[in-house]
């Protein structure tokens, strides 16, 4: 990791990871006097010695004057917060938890985890949730992004990850990315992208209603209406198998139901298919033959596809083309879903997740009950499964939930239809929330906790590759500001709770791998050479870096039936036109870290709207003109930016500005299969 020649004597310089986005670049943070003064790329494989813009900026958050340095308790009369000691304010929480316990049961607690804590983080608070109260009410916001692919691909495959590795992509000779704007998103994945297309001669085609920046790099674009996606792939399949080029010996051998899937695919000819999607049928042929005819072909997906109400039956149509050409369990080939946050992937792998425990092993499940039982040594474990992140917010207004905990979210700005989960943030008799900031979500809370940041702590984060990987701790926490896990561990012991004194994090960690065999084979030291990607499953097991090379973890290939079905509410004549959703390359999520950096606000630091030049000069709209954007569950006012990108009758709103937020207008429909809100499309129509 290292490799950037001697340090001079005044510094000391710490290798640990990057805290935004799931692609898990190393970070060297150069630390001077108890502060981090500047970050540098580590000079190894996982990013080629590179970092994007936020990556170069992940100091500056840190030592920022905003950093929540105490615990803070809602004064009952002025309703001002008053800073308190943490003695104070943690028998507070305890006191208000034992009373809700008493009066209403451990169903009234619900509880969210942090896709940006480490995994000793999440661990420990699904642990404190599970065996320490007896709530099955534990999520993260993994729903909001990839529940529809651990739904999907666990489905069709037995395991919900990305199948291969990000250094995999040099050598595919084609690359599908879809609902992916890579190069903004996950730009370091997006860098592979291009050397492998201009470098490796690798075949790229995209699929984004978005003319994105791969767009023009592409050997072949698909534009395809938002919402249209299941449409779309059902359209590849049926050119492929219609045409011979589906790879009968892999199906055959590896995979079962494909006679049923593939009799499905009959009403997706390339005609009807052109139809919904808007994409010409000449194009979806070519499509299908640069796919159908490789040799080797990756997919790459995000959000575009996920977070839909139709989001898991895009998955599962994915993982059909992907089984059906025998693009699995070999090389620079897969599903590939890039993971929005630092830990998404480690969150879900933990168990943060009202379903699953650690390691993916399900809550209905005797036998797995009947383990964590022993393991944690408690009676109190759940019966099946809790409530997902949405419905959380439904049971606060319907009263059946009194007390959360919310570590490191903030679903005031990140969930779908913002009054709603105001109304519910309101209406909750008790919130604590710990964060670094203050955050829209922190000013609905009684009790807050300041956490540590990345760099204040050590621990794991795991990467869309499923690469669990060390973070190192450079600086002394913040003021009084404590790592989650130790605070978690402290109301768990005040509970009477014996099983949580862990003492250190790598003994923590330690815990994890052995409920967890998936990370059994791992521990902080052995994860100091640079990380393993999982499974591994002993000690003397190297990692796995690509998923089913002889078997599929659930045993064959599963081939699943999906049907179009449209977005739940399309444009009318009252509001004609469909909003997306998405991120920009120089903000991240919520902007509560990146909305600290002077360099990316210098870049980015407010919001728009980008609409089609012939829709801005139909509604009479300059390029950086306030206009305003409404749909039926709210309205926000924002900067037009007129622009090619969008097609006609379609805008794009990124979603990190609280003054503007996207989610006051999007829907909070779900996918009935994986609780994923529909974020990318609904209808609005916009205002001067
Ligand atoms: Fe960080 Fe992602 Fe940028 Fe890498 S690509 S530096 S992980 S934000």
């Amino acid at each position: 990791m290292r490799g950037w020649g001697r340090v001079p004597e005044m510094f000391t310089d710490v290798d640990t990871i990057c805290p935004f986005c799931g692609v898990g670049c190393h970070l060297v943070l150069r630390v001077h006097d108890g502060k981090v003064v500047a970050v540098y790329p580590g000079a190894d494989d996982i990013n080629e010695g590179k970092l994007c813009i936020k990556g170069w900026s992940a100091h500056e958050f840190i030592h920022h004057p905003k950093r929540l340095t105490s615990p803070l308790m809602r004064d009952d009369r002025s309703r001002e917060f008053r800073a308190v000691s943490w003695d104070e304010a943690l028998a507070f929480i305890k006191n208000r938890l034992e009373k809700v316990l008493a009066e209403e049961g451990a169903d009234a607690v619900n509880i969210l985890g942090s896709a940006k804590c480490t995994n000793e983080d999440n661990y420990a608070l699904q642990k404190f949730a599970r065996a320490v109260i007896g709530t099955p009410h534990i999520d993260h916001c993994a729903r909001l992004c990839h529940a529809s692919t651990v739904t999907g691909l666990a489905a069709a495959f037995g395991s919900g990850a990305m199948t291969n590795s990000i250094n995999e992509l040099a050598d595919a000779e084609v690359i599908l990315v879809i609902g992916s704007n890579t190069t903004e998103q996950h730009p370091l994945v997006g860098r592979r992208i291009l050397r492998a297309v201009q470098e490796h001669h690798a075949t790229l085609i995209v699929a984004d209603p978005r003319r994105i920046d791969l767009a023009g790099e592409a050997h072949c674009y698909l534009q395809h209406r938002p919402g249209t996606d299941t449409a779309l792939i059902n359209g590849l399949l049926q050119v492929i198998i219609a045409e011979g080029m589906e790879d009968r010996p892999f199906i055959r051998e590896r995979t079962e139901g494909f006679d049923e899937f593939a009799a499905s695919l009959a009403d997706y000819t390339p005609a009807r298919v052109a139809e919904i999607t808007g994409v010409p049928a000449d194009k979806i042929i070519e499509a299908a033959h640069r796919y159908g005819r490789a040799g080797s072909a990756a997919i790459v997906y995000a959000m575009g596809i996920t977070q839909h109400v139709s989001g898991t039956d895009n998955v599962l149509a994915l993982a059909n083309l992907a089984m059906a050409t025998g693009n699995l369990g070999k090389p620079s080939t897969g599903i590939n879903p890039l993971r929005g946050q630092n830990n998404v992937q480690g969150a879900c792998d933990m168990g943060v997740l009202p379903d699953v425990y650690p390691g993916y092993r399900p809550v209905g499940d005797p036998s797995v009950k009947a383990f964590f039982s022993t393991a944690w040594k408690t009676d109190r474990l759940p019966g099946g499964p809790g409530l997902s992140l949405c419905e959380m917010m439904d049971a606060v207004l319907a009263q059946r939930t009194k007390w959360m905990y919310i570590m490191g979210e903030n679903p005031a700005l990140s969930d779908p239809d913002s009054a709603h989960v105001r109304r519910a943030l309101e209406t909750v008799e008790f919130l604590v929330v710990q964060d670094i900031f203050e955050t829209d979500t922190t000013a609905y809370a009684h009790v807050v906790l300041p956490a540590a940041s990345y760099a204040e702590k050590d621990g794991t984060f795991t990467s869309t590759e499923r690469r669990v990987q060390l973070v190192r701790r450079a600086v002394e926490p913040i003021g009084e500001s404590r790592p989650e896990w130790q605070v978690i561990a402290e109301l768990a012991r005040m509970r009477g709770y014996k099983e949580m004194n862990w003492e250190s994090v790598g003994a923590l960690f330690d815990e994890i791998a052995r409920v967890t065999p998936l990370y059994g084979g791992m521990s902080h030291d052995r994860l100091a050479g640079g990380g393993l990607q999982w499974p591994c499953p002993d000690r003397d097991h190297g990692g796995t870096p690509y998923l089913h090379k002889d078997k599929f973890a659930r045993g064959k290939g599963r081939f699943i039936p999906v049907r179009y079905n449209p977005p739940p509410e399309l444009p009318d004549k009252d509001y004609p036109m469909v909003l997306t959703t998405g991120r920009s390359l120089f903000q991240f999520h919520t902007g509560t870290m990146t909305r600290k950096s002077p360099t990316l606000q210098a870049q980015l630091d407010e919001a728009y709207v980008e609409i089609h030049p012939d829709d801005a000069a139909g509604s009479g709209i300059d390029d950086g003109q306030e206009v305003t954007v409404a749909s039926r569950r709210g309205r926000i006012r924002l900067a037009a930016r007129v622009t090619e990108t969008v097609p006609e009758k379609t805008l794009f709103i990124p979603f990190h500005f609280a003054e503007a937020a996207a989610n006051e207008l999007t829907l909070r429909t779900l996918d009935p299969k994986s609780k994923i809100p529909e974020l990318k499309v609904c209808a609005v129509r916009i205002e001067l």
